[in-house]
């Protein structure tokens, strides 16, 4: 019975245990500005820079599976679509894609600044 005992409790210890490192991993990766927390889009109607999460991008698929394929509905107007880019890291701009400068580092193509 005592040995009984002491199998439940070091179950119970392992269960708590990996559930608080679940938990850490998860918190851990919820910063608004890291860059696998999601995707930074901007929508083709209130012109909104909204950084989506793959947790909400998910939730609305699942949602609207006839939207399947199709870029996601502005969570914000309800009307205009969303197109996924990147944050511009010096303004903030909002761009699909990197400019080129002459000597071929990356630069933005909202302020021309160089990209680190
Ligand atoms: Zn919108
Ligand atoms: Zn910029």
């Amino acid at each position: 019975m005592k040995d009984m005992a002491k199998v439940g409790l070091s179950i119970a210890a392992i269960v708590l245990c990996g559930g608080f490192i679940v938990k850490s991993v998860i918190s851990s990766g919820k910063s608004a500005d890291f860059p696998d927390g999601g995707t930074w889009t901007e929508c083709n109607a209130c012109g909104e820079m909204q950084l989506i999460d793959p947790e909400t991008r998910g939730r609305f698929y699942d949602d609207n599976p006839s939207q399947m394929g199709q870029p996601m509905v502005c969570p914000m107007c309800k009307r205009g679509r969303l197109k996924d880019g990147l944050k511009c890291p010096l303004n903030g701009c909002f761009y699909i894609q990197a400019g080129q400068m002459a000597d071929g580092r990356p630069v933005c193509p909202k302020c021309k600044k160089p990209l680190p």
